[in-house]
């Protein structure tokens, strides 16, 4: 059926349509840096990861660009308050925002411009803003004339004449509504020379010239958190539909607007602001990253997600349940090379009712349509994501294969095992989550080293039994398990895994 997007402007789900053949131009507004990096930050960015990888996954060539607001009131106060200098602040917090995203395997953007390099193109804006009569100086700042655009309030769905004041309370504005193009210089603060005097650009101006620049006055996919759809994205349309677009044929900035649901803890909103907010260096001390990628991965995007110690457990325990089928199958099968040698990932597997299959064409239409094979799971996760994005039937796609696989899960199956584990791979590689490849264990070439060590110690343990000694055998199995190192007695042999 082809990829599917939901469009907030639409407000439906649309086949989604490049405007250039096999290539998508994506603008995902990033974050401003005025202090740590917290979950809600990667609730965020990481549907956008998703798509990104699905859509190169379907054969689409994909340019991402994500900003970063360097200049900003509160980066300029919280400067103030820690004593150091805006641009130092920025720089630190730019660093920890690329190290948060790149530590849940969020792919860095093809293009990540920052607000202060492109002063002059956000000037060329707003001076085109200002000639075309949508723009007006005022009080040392530059106002955006909401009455003279049509169209404004079509992204969030809002009658214009219902609509609060915005959020600057500088004088100078014409109507309550009008928003700020330019913010005339305050004493002491960062500011660049203008036509309209000394100041800085405001927040929503940044990136309609820097999504005009990189991707042109129409592109593809603009996406954000819900809470950018008003002002923000409103805002952002106005200018770019009325200054960047201007005389061209655009009638609509994105083709596509998509926002990604709140993280909440206890029901409301994780804001830095509100005093709620997890920072990520602290849910990675609770759990692994690729956890807790799986975790804020796993509701769909559009919806709201609790982030709770319990829902944050189960998803360890499912990440697990993948890992350890997909750990599991390659040690039976010698490696992930062996198992692409053995596997075409198509191979038809009946769904555990093979023995019992009935006789007569009745009996073997009901088990043609019981035939679960990997290139059938493979088909409802292609079309769960392509149905925007549905993650619930996506993963569950790939614990059909994990299950199915674990029936299998011996040598004497090997070929059909392979099949499954590929298929799992191959989907959870999507996802950015697959093991080997985007996960390997650091330090994989100790693991010889390490499997003669354990080995000696199970030994040991062995041996303690034998000779009744148990609560030595009791303080060997606890001292690995402080080390990490986790113990599974399976039909297979003895086998361990990193906790
Ligand atoms: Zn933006």
């Amino acid at each position: 059926m082809g990829l599917h997007l939901y469009d907030t402007r639409s407000r439906r789900v649309r086949p989604f349509e490049p405007l250039r053949p096999a290539h998508v131009g994506v603008y995902v507004c990033g974050p401003t840096v005025q202090s740590a990096p917290h979950v809600g930050h990667l609730r965020t960015a990481l549907p956008f990861d998703l798509l990104r990888r699905w859509l190169v996954q379907s054969g689409y060539e994909v340019t991402l660009v994500q900003n970063v607001t360097d200049i900003d009131d509160k980066i300029i106060s919280n400067a103030g308050r820690d004593g150091t200098s805006v641009w130092e602040l920025a720089t630190r917090q730019t660093r920890a925002f690329d190290d948060a995203y790149r530590a849940v395997g969020i792919l860095p953007p093809t293009i990540q411009p920052r607000a202060t390099g492109h002063i002059p193109e956000m000037i060329a804006l707003i001076s085109a803003l200002v000639d075309a009569g949508y723009a007006y100086p005022g009080g040392g700042s530059v106002w955006f004339r909401v009455d003279r655009f049509a169209d404004y309030g079509a992204l969030s769905h809002q009658r214009p004449e219902a609509m609060l004041p915005s959020a600057e309370a500088e004088s100078g504005k014409l109507d309550p509504r009008d928003f700020a193009l330019w913010k005339g210089a305050r004493p002491g603060e960062p500011y660049w020379e203008s036509p309209w005097g000394d100041g800085r650009p405001g927040w929503h101006l940044e990136c309609s010239a820097m999504a005009g620049k990189y991707l042109g006055s129409t592109f593809d996919i603009h996406g954000g958190g819900l809470d950018l759809v008003f002002p923000h994205h409103e805002n952002e349309r106005a200018q770019t539909l009325c200054g960047v677009a201007a005389g061209a044929e655009a009638d609509e900035m994105a083709r596509y607007w998509m926002h990604v649901g709140l993280l909440t803890t206890g029901g409301t909103k994780m804001s830095k602001s509100l005093g709620n907010s997890v920072f990520v260096s602290d849910a990675l001390d609770l759990v692994r990253p690729q956890v807790l990628r799986y975790h804020l991965l796993s509701a769909h995007y559009r919806s709201s997600l609790e982030y709770t110690p319990e829902a944050l457990a189960e998803s360890t325990a499912a990440h697990d349940r993948i890992e350890t089928f997909v750990r599991n199958a390659l040690d039976i099968l010698g490696g992930p090379g062996e198992a692409a040698a053995l596997g075409a990932d198509d191979g038809p597997v009946a769904a555990g009712r093979k023995a019992a299959r009935p006789a007569g064409a009745q009996a073997e239409a009901v088990a043609a349509e019981s035939e679960v094979t990997p290139a059938r799971m493979w088909a409802d996760f292609a079309a769960a994501l392509d149905d925007d994005l549905s993650v619930g039937r996506a993963l569950a796609a790939i614990f059909g294969a994990v299950g199915q696989g674990n029936q299998v899960l011996s040598k004497a199956h090997s070929r059909q095992l392979a099949g499954w584990v590929n298929v799992t791979r191959r989907m959870l590689g999507v996802f950015g989550l697959d093991p080997l490849e985007q996960w390997p264990t650091a330090g994989a070439e100790l693991r010889p080293a390490l499997d003669g060590v354990v080995q000696i110690a199970l030994d040991l343990r062995a041996a303690a039994r034998a000779r009744g000694d148990y609560a030595e055998a009791d303080s060997i199995r606890s001292r690995l398990k402080a080390a990490g190192l986790i113990i599974e007695d399976t039909p297979e042999g003895r086998r361990w895994h990193l906790a």
